[in-house]
Parts: C-alpha cells; sequence; structure tokens
C-alpha cells in the first residue's frame, strides 16, 4: 500500500467520486440502503447495523462489531407538528407554512419519513417583526446593526441557507437577540439556471427544505458527555447544561414559503446585491411588514424535543499479516435524515463493495500488510456523534496506532468531475493515482482522470494542478 512509509502520522482523506458510474454491486447496495429512511436512533436503523454486520462477517472479515452509545438526539413532535404562521393583530393565523415537500416518485406509500426539522432547535412559540438576515453570518449581522442600524433583537430572523455551517446562523442569531430563526433555501443558491424544479427536472422544488442539526459542538460529540464515550458508565451533565444546544427556536422551510414570509418586509431595502436572492421579490430587510401588512407578525411554532436513545456503529477488522498495530481506518456514515440516496448511500455503498472484495481476497490466503478497519457510522446528521463516541472511546490506542482514515460520505453527486478533500500530506498520492485511472467522462477517452479533473477544476491559487480542498468540519474525518 502506497501509505506504508508514513508512519505515526494522522491524516484524514475524503473522497467524491462525482463523474464515474456507481458498479452494478454498489448501485445494488444503494438502493438496498435507500429503501426506507434510516434516521438516526429509530429501529430502521439498527436493523440496517445489524444487516450489513451479517453481511460484513459473511463477507469473511475476521471480526464485526457493534458499538453502541447513548446519545441526545431530537426529534419533531408527531402529535404537534412545527410550523411557522403569519399572524394579525388578534394573533389569527393569516398564512402558515403547510406545504409539503413533494415525495420522491415510487416513494409515496413510505412511512416514517420526518418532515423537516432542525434537530436541537429549542421549543417555543416566538412571536416577533421578521427581519431578514441575508447568510446570518457575522459580518451580515454587523452590517444589520453598524451600518443600518438595524437590531434583531425581539425579532424573528429569516436567512437563508448557505455559505456557513447552519449552527452558526442560529448562535449568531442569538447572540443578536433573535427570539427565533426561520432558514430557507433561496433559488439562487440551490437552483440551477434553466432547470426545472423536481419532479419535472432536476432542480429544487418550491417546497424543498433542508434538514439538519443546529448544535454548536466543535468536536465535542454527543452534547450531554464532552470529551468522553456516552457509555453507562459516564458521566452525563444535564440537558440544560448540555454542549452546543442552542436557545431559539429553528426551522428550516423551502423557498415557496420563504416567499410568504418575505415579499411584504418593509423597513430598510436590500443594500446590494449581496443580499439579494433569487425569488421575485424586493428583498426589503424590514424590520417587520409595510403598507397593509402593518400590524402582521411572524409565529414559530416549534415542539422539537431531545431524547438519549441508543445509536449503533459497525466496526469491522482485518487483521494485518505484517503490522497488525498499525490501522487503516475506511468509514462512512449509515444514518440518512430520509432515504439518503446520495448522501450517505452512494458512499456506503462503496465502502460495502471494499469490505466484500476485502473479504473475496482474503479467502484467496491474502491479508492487507496493515490492519484495515471498515466503520459504518450512525448519527453524523446529527453532529457527527458516532464517530466521535467511538474516536473517545478508542482515543489511547488510535493516537498509537491511527496511520491512515479515509472518509466515504455521498460518493456520487452530479457528473462533473472528481472532488478529493483531505490534508495536504496527500496530494500527491491523490494526483499520482488519478494519473493512472482513466478518465469516464465523455470526450476525455483514453484519458486519464488527473487531466479531465484537471481541466474541469482547475483552480485559482495552482493553475498547474486540478483542485484538492483542505478537510475542515463537517463530517466524520
Ligand atoms: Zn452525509
Amino acid at each position: 500500500m502506497v501509505l506504508c512509509n508514513i508512519k505515526y502520522y494522522y491524516f484524514s482523506f475524503e473522497i467524491t467520486q462525482v463523474c464515474s458510474p456507481l458498479s452494478i454491486n454498489q448501485l445494488f447496495f444503494c438502493s438496498n440502503f435507500s429503501r426506507v429512511p434510516h434516521l438516526a436512533g429509530t429501529e430502521e436503523n439498527f436493523l440496517l447495523a445489524k444487516q450489513i454486520q451479517a453481511q460484513w462477517k459473511e463477507y469473511g472479515l475476521d471480526k464485526v462489531e457493534l458499538a453502541s452509545y447513548d446519545i441526545l438526539l431530537s426529534y419533531p413532535n408527531e402529535a404537534e407538528p412545527n410550523y411557522i404562521s403569519i399572524i394579525d393583530e388578534h394573533g389569527t393565523e393569516l398564512f402558515n407554512t403547510s406545504l409539503r415537500e413533494p415525495d420522491p416518485l415510487g416513494y409515496e406509500n413510505i412511512t416514517n419519513v420526518v418532515p423537516p426539522y432542525n434537530a436541537y432547535s429549542a421549543p417555543g412559540t416566538p412571536e416577533g417583526e421578521p427581519v431578514y438576515v441575508n447568510y446570518g453570518r457575522i459580518e451580515d449581522f454587523h452590517y444589520l446593526e453598524r451600518v443600518l442600524n438595524i437590531s434583531v433583537k425581539g425579532k424573528i430572523a429569516i436567512a437563508r441557507y448557505g455559505k456557513i455551517f447552519r449552527g452558526n446562523k442560529v448562535k449568531n442569531a442569538e447572540n443578536a437577540g433573535a427570539i427565533g430563526i426561520v432558514l430557507y433555501s433561496d433559488p439562487a443558491d440551490y437552483c440551477a439556471p434553466g432547470v426545472q424544479p423536481y419532479p419535472e427536472g432536476w432542480n429544487l422544488p418550491g417546497g424543498g427544505a433542508q434538514r439538519g442539526n443546529v448544535l454548536n459542538l466543535n468536536g465535542a460529540g454527543d452534547p450531554l458527555t464532552p470529551g468522553y464515550p456516552a457509555k453507562e458508565y459516564a458521566y452525563r451533565s444535564a440537558v440544560k447544561d448540555g454542549v452546543g444546544l442552542p436557545k431559539i427556536p429553528v426551522h428550516p422551510i423551502g423557498y415557496s414559503n420563504a416567499e410568504m414570509l418575505l415579499k411584504n418586509l418593509g423597513g430598510t431595502p436590500a443594500p446590494d446585491n449581496t443580499w439579494k436572492g433569487g425569488l421575485n421579490i424586493s428583498y426589503n430587510i424590514g424590520p417587520g411588514y409595510s403598507g397593509s401588512h402593518t400590524k402582521e407578525k411572524v409565529r414559530m411554532r416549534i415542539q422539537t424535543y431531545n431524547e438519549i436513545r441508543r445509536v449503533y456503529n459497525v466496526i469491522g477488522t482485518i487483521r494485518g499479516a505484517v503490522e497488525p498495530d498499525r490501522y487503516v481506518i475506511l468509514g462512512g456514515h449509515r444514518d440518512s435524515w430520509v432515504f439518503g440516496g446520495i448522501d450517505p448511500q452512494s458512499g456506503a455503498a462503496v465502502v460495502n463493495e471494499i469490505v466484500r472484495s476485502a473479504g473475496k481476497l482474503k479467502k484467496t490466503g491474502w491479508r492487507p500488510r496493515r490492519t484495515m478497519i471498515f466503520a459504518s457510522w450512525d448519527a453524523e446528521e446529527f453532529g457527527l456523534l458516532g464517530s466521535t463516541e467511538w474516536a473517545e472511546e478508542n482515543v489511547k490506542i488510535l493516537e498509537k496506532r491511527a496511520v491512515a482514515y479515509i472518509n466515504a460520505d455521498s460518493s456520487v453527486e452530479g457528473n462533473y468531475t472528481l472532488r478529493v478533500d483531505c490534508t495536504p500530506l496527500l496530494y500527491q498520492l491523490a494526483y499520482r493515482l488519478t494519473k493512472r485511472i482513466s478518465s469516464p467522462d465523455e470526450g476525455f477517452e483514453g484519458k486519464s482522470l488527473y487531466e479531465s479533473w484537471h481541466l474541469k477544476d482547475n483552480w485559482t491559487e495552482y493553475k498547474d494542478s486540478p483542485r484538492i480542498n483542505k478537510l475542515g468540519s463537517g463530517n466524520d474525518f
């Protein structure tokens, strides 16, 4: 293996193969894994863990175990659905965000599809004048307060998704004194020009809302057991003292509902085009509505609750033949908000196929030089929780023995070109390997993947090589 000269270095490596079609086996795994929702903390995701454990054993790994943790998760209240409304001065609802996102074709009769929500939102029913806060970045709030002299104190912020992690938008709104925040996906950030919305085309439909957690964990893992594995012996803090939990209600909506909440905003006009999105509205900032709508307010009804539930990582091992105490780890998450057709099951399918291939080789008498560990992580969507708890539990052994970690989340997304995110130690490895792989792109017959990647993603910083992104946060690495 190419990495075997590099010892005692930590590095992470995430590859997204965005141009090559999945193999027949990968397609099979991907559709098998995405038949029903696999939300963390549910029976369905436990059953999939058991299925993967049985499969990996059958493939011939030396050992396949479930590593379980009892962590704080968050779910919407089924009996009292979350929604946002515009109310008049008597509190009567004039409009509410009841528009549902369309079911994917062929999945109309599947139950347990969790409605769009922001996990770990505080519950509550705040009412207030709305203020449009652009992307909800620190600079956006600075601009509002210091240049435009608009305070969001006691108001309900409406922010578009994009540019920064959604949890930071919530924290910024909270720090600025907002009593609630609505997040939406603006067409300017989430739609391609000239493409019809789904199901006619592949653009985001108006009812499509982005689910996601809004924790500010900074690597803590389970909010109640920061730094330690969430096992039965762990000290747990009270939920009110949990790490990173927001104190205000948060809710995500699609752009059709956002247009209704934003279109009658009055007050200050959007300062320039960097504040304007793609909806056919003026993008006034507010605060509050104008004209005949002056007395109207926004009300959020959020009943999302936190609950400790058990989650399961699947950990499979093939002992190394020469250096068994050096670990090369390949992992990716298994839990999804809903079906996970792209995120994560396209990546989980690739991991499964690699495990199957390694098992097949092992049956011929082969063993890897070093120990290989395969992981199917749980509760990634809730803040990288399954992988973080496992790392916390095994920190001593990992800091001595782990050589490399390769991450597999969404492996196929679009068809443009390859994307690689990794630590700088691995840049040259990625370049060397892609020069030896032929390009799957049309018009690049006989050329290497490196060549088509270089032509299609030629970054401005170093024009003599294709783009590689550094690793931040946002995934299990
Ligand atoms: Zn993912």
